[in-house]
């Protein structure tokens, strides 16, 4: 996907940066594909994310998340195995309050 594309999807203009690690410490410590953001539910490709003064937020133009505490996608299928290993761009893909203890810090 272009970054014409991405930013038309997005609804903002965005960075196309290095790939990050993964925190959680058990098992995601690979550059993931893709992140979740956990404010609005939906992912993007690692490494993108919309500069706002310094700071790398969520390339979503109306969600202000930082890109930080967005979290690899296969801790969010580990809880939801029935979400597709490839999440489409702009769908929200919930998770109830109470599954994302599971996938934060051990
Ligand atoms: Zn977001």
């Amino acid at each position: 996907m272009k970054q014409s594309d991405m930013e038309r999807m997005f609804g903002a203009s965005i960075v196309i940066g290095m790939a990050r690690r993964t925190g959680a410490a058990w098992s995601f410590r690979a550059k993931v594909r893709n992140l979740w953001c956990a404010c609005c539910a939906r992912t993007f490709p690692n490494g993108v994310y919309r500069d706002e003064a310094g700071l790398h937020h969520c390339p979503y133009g109306d969600c202000d998340a930082l890109e930080a505490d967005a979290q690899p996608w296969p801790a969010i299928r580990f809880t939801r195995p029935n979400y597709p290993e490839h999440p489409t761009l702009g769908i929200r893909y919930p998770l109830p309050e109470a599954d994302l203890s599971v996938t934060g810090r051990p």
